[in-house]
């Protein structure tokens, strides 16, 4: 039987245009349809812009910290008009490349939305496609819970584009995401409240770094609640009125949930091809990235496997060399480095102190608190946070949990360490780099406990 394709992806995010590109490299003929933007979440509404939003509000704290270092900084004011149109003239250039890039692999983009119609037949706005393998990448969604009001809430999808900069929000949830637009809500002047059903933010993060989070978020005046939730929103004449499980009443100009996002698989007609959910909706696949029907495949966040750019990515191309270069490969997940760009930002590779534990590991605790160099000026009273998980059998680093400045970047080419299996002691045969905020996680001497 001849199709139109040899592969039609549904989704233009990350995973879905590696995959297209990778396979079209491999000799086929590919398509790929896209109902939104080509680049998907990450770099429409995600990671990219966050981080431009990140900078810009670092910003406060630079302009503060530069008097104890002699400068004399005038007056300033921030306009979000101008931070949205120029995130939007970048969004809008990476998008171009993300199409340029496509058609140059020979990949055919379909701007609308596909529908499975039969295993090999997808509809594209009515037309009529067929292929002989289907990947579907189409990604996440935030998920809102049904509270009332949750109508007049906004998700991160909409922070990106708010019209008015609020002068006061209220975010819901201690995740990613909800803990880095507090720190980029902060940091741009909004008087910002946290609201968290949990103990301590950041839930599945070592014990330490959640603690440390929290009460530098604290510092910077952000107001944290924990073990507390929206239960219904308001809206009135100036903004919304917020009841909080503890019975208080509040008024807020803005509500934003930022409580998971839940695999985006509505409409796509998989009932009708017969390919198998799991409980919270995601595509349940194998390590070769198979659904429950022989031609369909799924990558990213839609398999709710690892919710990160780069992983969607390796599965894009884990699947191209599987289907299309006759060469099986399968993701290995283990020891991802994975940063949040909360402020201080944090960057983590590998086991929690708690994971250790509870696989009764024997393990070494290597802990530093000290505050960074460039505070000595500054005066700020912010600490920085290093902590290594050391096998005590095998002198393995388990895991490396940094929070502080640039520990994204640390934790990127640490990561490399630890994948390796690298031992305390060649951690320790490493000459440090001097004067670094990194060189502490090669000069901790001695175990805390
Ligand atoms: P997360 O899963 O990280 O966090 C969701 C938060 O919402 C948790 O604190 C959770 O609480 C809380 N929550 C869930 N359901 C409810 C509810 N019904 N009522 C109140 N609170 C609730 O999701 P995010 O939305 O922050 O981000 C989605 C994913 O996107 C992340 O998991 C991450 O993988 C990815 N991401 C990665 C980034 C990065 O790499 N820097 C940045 C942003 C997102 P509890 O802890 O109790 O479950």
């Amino acid at each position: 039987m001849s199709f139109d394709y040899d592969l039609f992806v549904i989704g233009a995010g990350s995973g879905g245009v590696r995959a297209a590109r990778m396979s079209a490299s491999h000799g086929a003929k590919v398509a790929i349809a896209e109902e939104y933007r080509v680049g998907g979440t990450c770099v429409i509404r995600g990671c990219v812009p966050k981080k431009l939003f990140v900078y810009a509000s670092h910003f406060a704290e630079e302009f503060e910290d530069s008097v104890g270092f002699g400068w004399e900084v005038g007056s300033r004011s921030f306009d979000w008009p101008t931070l949205i149109a120029n995130k939007d003239t970048e969004i809008d250039r990476l998008n171009k490349i993300y199409m340029r890039n496509l058609e140059a692999s020979g990949v055919e983009i379909l701007n609308g939305r596909a529908v499975f119609k039969d295993a090999h037949t997808i509809l594209v706005d009515g037309r009529e496609i067929t292929a002989n393998y289907i990947l579907v990448a189409t990604g996440a969604t935030p998920f809102m819970p049904h509270i009332e009001g949750i109508e007049h809430a906004i998700s991160s999808n909409d922070a990106f584009h708010l019209e008015d900069f609020p002068s006061d929000i209220t975010i819901v949830g201690g995740g990613y995401i909800a803990v880095e637009f507090a720190g980029i809500f902060n940091g741009l002047g909004s008087d910002v409240m946290l609201v968290y059903r949990g103990e301590e933010i950041l839930r599945g993060f070592d014990g330490d770094i959640r603690t440390h989070v929290q009460e530098e978020m604290i510092k910077k005046g952000v107001d944290v609640q924990t073990e507390n939730d929206v239960t219904s929103i308001q809206k009135n004449d100036d903004g919304f009125e917020i009841t909080l499980k503890d019975g208080t009443k509040r008024k807020t100009s803005c509500v934003m949930y930022a409580t998971g996002r839940i695999p985006y698989v509505q409409g796509l007609g998989l009932d009708v091809v017969g390919v198998e959910l799991g409980a919270k909706g995601e595509i349940k696949v194998d390590a070769y990235s198979q659904t429950s029907v022989e031609n369909i495949y799924a990558v990213g966040d839609v398999t709710d496997r690892s919710q990160l750019t780069p992983v969607a990515i390796r599965e894009g191309a884990a699947f191209a060399e599987t289907i299309f270069n006759n060469n099986p490969l399968a993701v290995d997940y283990s020891n991802i480095p994975t940063a949040v760009f909360s402020q201080p930002p944090v960057g983590t590779v590998g086991m929690t102190e708690e994971e250790a534990r509870d696989e009764m590991l024997e393990i070494d605790i290597y802990k530093s608190v000290f505050r960074p160099m460039k505070h000595t000026l500054s005066g700020r009273d912010e600490k920085t946070l290093m902590k290594l998980i050391v096998d005590r059998r095998t002198e393995k680093v388990l895991g490396l949990h940094i929070v502080g400045p640039d520990s994204g970047e640390m934790i990127q080419a640490f990561g490399i360490a630890v994948k390796m299996g690298a031992t305390k002691s060649q951690f320790d045969a490493t000459v440090a780099v001097h004067p670094t905020a990194a060189e502490e996680i090669v000069t901790m001497k001695q175990p805390v406990s």
